[in-house]
C-alpha cells in the first residue's frame, strides 16, 4: 500500500489537470472552479479512504476532532467499502452526516441550539453546485482506490503493509 504521502502527492499533483478539464469540459467559471478545488483539496487532505486505518494522516490532520473517525475503523475494514470506487466517499460523507445530526440533536436536547427541518441546507440544495461539489470530494477518493488497486498488482509490494 503506498504511504499516505504517496497519494497526497499525486492527488496534488494531478489537480491543476483535474481543474484546466474541469474548465474546459464541466463550467468555465471561475467560482465554480474554486469550489472544486475547494472541496477537492478538503476531501484529499481530511476525508482519505485510510481513514479506516487506526493511525493514518488523514486522521492526524483533523487535530483534537481526529478521535471522532475512530468508530469509523471499526465499522470498516481496511480497503473493503471505504475503497470502493462508487461507495467509498458516501461511506464517509454519510458517517460525517450522522455524526452532525447526533451534535445538533445533542444540542437541541440540552436547549443550547434548536433546529428547524427548514433551516437545514438540503431544504434549498442547489443541484449544480452540489454536483461540482461532489465530484471536487470524489475524484481524489477514486485516485486513492485506483493507486492502491495498482500498487496491490506490483508481486513484491503485495505483502507490504504501511499504516500510514
Ligand atoms: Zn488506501
Amino acid at each position: 500500500m503506498p504511504a499516505g504521502k504517496t497519494h497526497l502527492r499525486i492527488e496534488l499533483i494531478t489537480l491543476p489537470l483535474w481543474a484546466a478539464l474541469f474548465y474546459l469540459f464541466v463550467d468555465a467559471s471561475w467560482l465554480s472552479i474554486v469550489l472544486f478545488g475547494g472541496a477537492y483539496l478538503f476531501s484529499s487532505l481530511l476525508l482519505s479512504p485510510d481513514l479506516d486505518l487506526r493511525h493514518n494522516a488523514a486522521r492526524r490532520r483533523w487535530g483534537l476532532l481526529g478521535f471522532v473517525w475512530l468508530p469509523y475503523t471499526k465499522i470498516f475494514k481496511h480497503r473493503g467499502v471505504s475503497h470502493s470506487l462508487l461507495l467509498g466517499t458516501l461511506t464517509r460523507l454519510g458517517y460525517l452526516a450522522l455524526l452532525a445530526v447526533i451534535a445538533a440533536l445533542a444540542l437541541s436536547y440540552f436547549n443550547v441550539w434548536t433546529i428547524s427541518v427548514t433551516q437545514l441546507p438540503w431544504t434549498k440544495l442547489d443541484l449544480w453546485l452540489a454536483g461540482i461539489l461532489l465530484a471536487g470530494l470524489w475524484l481524489p477518493n477514486i485516485l486513492h482506490a485506483l493507486v492502491d488497486r495498482l500498487d496491490s498488482l506490483i508481486p513484491w509490494r503485495r505483502r507490504r503493509y504501511r499504516y500510514r
